[in-house]
């Protein structure tokens, strides 16, 4: 691993922090030739019979070196934490704008723990790749030459033995270096496989405890760690050959200075003083090669964990902006439109959408009913343009979604789905998600609308009180009303309700009948449900069936008809039963 070109491009306008970094580490480089040579003039002069007050001002000029290089040291160390959490900053911030670019189709996708290791660790690791791999690069390939440019002015024989040793000590390592990237590669998928591994388990802790299945799992997750171990072993087998070769590549080229040196003197051509002094410079010429590769092994996660970060970064949105999209107008009418839409998602064969047309008109509700993977969900997720149809349009308002912004689009939808997703943090931060500058009136209002505020008030805390992560530490309903609380509060004029009263108990559906009534008062509001008595209050409803438009009508008229729905309707009854 020398520059790894994709690093560089991740992290943006380096030069700065770098800069700064080099700076310190050709001072540092500096006060340690300046010491060893002084080291090597005091112990030329002793040689040569020198007294030890000769000297003496030497060794109080080493001393001051000593304690410049130790505050040098300690600078380097300070400028390399600043510029690692600049660039981690910058990185993360970079990957979290792309997560969201991509969207949940992505997440669906990919392993959440994996996804997390890279955003997480992954950019953790490549701290130490950028504060001191790369500043420490720099130093090894200027400063080593300029000594031995120096040495060359003093002996030109020693100076090419030492020469040759500092290019062979950098070059050779790089024969292995495909090998040592796929290994690298190995051992990054091995570790994020863990952490989704990890992340899995303890999210399906219930289940697994309520099936038995923990000793399994254990089994598995120490496989899995046990993978981990055998590639980070493998991955070391070939870097520490690179730390190997360094040490032996110093050593080496020191030994054969010292022989070529002592027939240089030999033949009258060299002092023993300046010898001396060479000698010391020769082993600070392969030194700063030897941090470099302790300071490789601390990168060494990053830089295998960049493979990870730059495939992130590659995914393609599945329905990006077009650029210089206009938002949609503010004042667009609240309509939806599907014409002959076709939606494949990657992967399948079947469409999950096939030639669909439906249409709502401003304040209508529309029910979309039909059986389990019949292609419900997808056409919300069309609708907010998480995914692009093949072939066909989508309109709101008159307004291609795929011409808009598609922020611009979300903004005018609200979405109350069933498995509504709130936050670790108070009930309301969680409600102001919706709309962060509500008072604390609005919140009341809106709790209140969605009959949730008399359960929140008789909290010790209220709307301070934490809820955990995903709302565990709430009931079904209680989530369900929060979430539309704040579909209330974002005030949109369009609404999905996704399957908005399913697995709640009796007392809880009248509270969200009620709460629901109250919130698509005036929308356009699109239902989609299983339980086919929350649509009967709907002006019209849907069936799809494969993706496909198979009948409409009302509750009533559809009901009367020996179709689909009557089939559903029979279905559920016989569930019910
Ligand atoms: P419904 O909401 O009516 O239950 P969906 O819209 O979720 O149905 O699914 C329609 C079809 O698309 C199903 O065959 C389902 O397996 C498939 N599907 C849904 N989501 C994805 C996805 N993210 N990737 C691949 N196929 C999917």
């Amino acid at each position: 691993m020398m520059v790894h070109r994709r690093l560089l491009a991740l992290a943006g306008d380096l030069r700065g922090p770098l800069a700064a970094g080099v700076a310190i580490g050709w001072l540092v480089m500096a006060a340690r030739v300046a010491q060893a040579a002084l080291v090597g003039v005091v112990l030329g002069r002793i040689f040569t019979g020198a007294e030890l007050r000769d000297v003496r001002a030497t060794l109080i000029a080493i001393a001051v070196i000593v304690v410049l290089r130790a505050l040098l040291v300690w600078a380097r160390e300070v400028v390399a934490q600043l510029a690692a959490a600049q660039i981690k900053e910058r990185v993360r911030d970079r990957l979290y704008g792309q997560l969201t670019a991509l969207g949940p189709g992505y997440l669906a996708r990919v392993r959440t723990g994996a996804a997390q290791s890279t955003v997480v660790d992954g950019v953790e690791a490549l701290e130490a790749y950028f504060s001191r791999y790369l500043p420490q690069l720099a130093v090894c390939l200027t400063g080593p030459l300029a000594i031995v440019a120096w040495i060359f002015t003093r002996d030109p024989w020693v100076g090419a033995t030492i020469l040759l040793g500092v290019l062979a000590v950098p070059t050779v390592p790089r024969i292995w270096d495909r090998l040592l990237a796929e290994r690298g590669r190995t051992h990054w998928n091995a570790y994020s496989a863990l952490g989704a591994e990890y992340l899995d388990t303890m999210q399906g802790m219930a289940t697994l405890k309520s099936l038995n299945a923990v000793a399994s799992r254990r089994r598995l997750l120490a496989d899995r760690s046990d993978h981990l171990f055998r590639s980070t072993m493998r991955q070391m087998a070939v870097s520490l050959i690179d730390t190997g070769l360094s040490t032996l590549g110093a050593g080496l080229g020191v030994a054969l200075a010292v022989g070529v040196g002592a027939v240089r003197v030999a033949q009258g051509e060299l002092d023993v003083a300046t010898l001396m002094v060479l000698l010391v410079l020769a082993g600070e010429c392969f030194r700063p090669f030897g941090e470099l590769t302790g300071f490789w092994h601390a990168g060494f996660l990053g830089v295998s964990a960049s493979d990870g970060i730059a495939a992130l970064l590659d995914e393609r949105p599945a329905a990006p902006d077009r650029r210089g999209a206009p938002a949609l107008p503010p004042g667009a009418p609240a309509s939806i439109s599907f014409e002959d839409v076709t939606f494949t998602y990657p992967g399948r064969g079947e469409p999950a959408v096939a030639g669909l047309s439906l249409a709502l008109r401003p304040g209508e509700t529309v029910a979309l009913v039909g059986r389990s993977g019949a292609g419900k969900s997808t056409v919300v997720n069309l609708l907010l343009r998480f995914v692009a149809p093949d072939s066909g349009t989508i309109a709101v308002g008159g307004h291609d979604v795929a011409a808009v912004r598609a922020a611009s689009l979300r903004e005018r939808i609200a979405v109350v789905s069933q498995d509504a997703y709130l936050f670790r943090g108070t009930i309301a931060e969680n409600l102001r998600l919706a709309r962060p500058d509500a008072s604390d009136a609005e919140l009341v209002a809106a709790a209140r609308d969605a009959s949730v505020h008399a359960f929140v008030a008789s909290l010790p805390d209220g709307y301070d009180t934490l809820v955990g992560e995903r709302g565990l530490t709430l009931s079904g309903g209680q989530r369900q009303r929060l979430a539309i609380a704040r579909a209330l509060l974002r005030d949109a004029p369009i609404l999905v309700l996704d399957e908005a009263t399913s697995s709640v108990d009796a007392e809880n559906e009248a509270a969200i009948g009620a709460a629901l009534r109250r919130l698509t008062a005036g929308r356009t509001t699109l239902v989609i449900a299983h339980r086919l008595n929350t649509v009967r209050t709907a002006d019209r409803i849907l069936v799809i069936a494969d993706g496909r438009l198979v009948e409409h009508g009302t509750h009533d008229e559809l009901a009367a008809r020996a179709g689909h729905y009557a089939d559903l309707v029979a279905a559920q009854a016989v569930l019910a039963a």
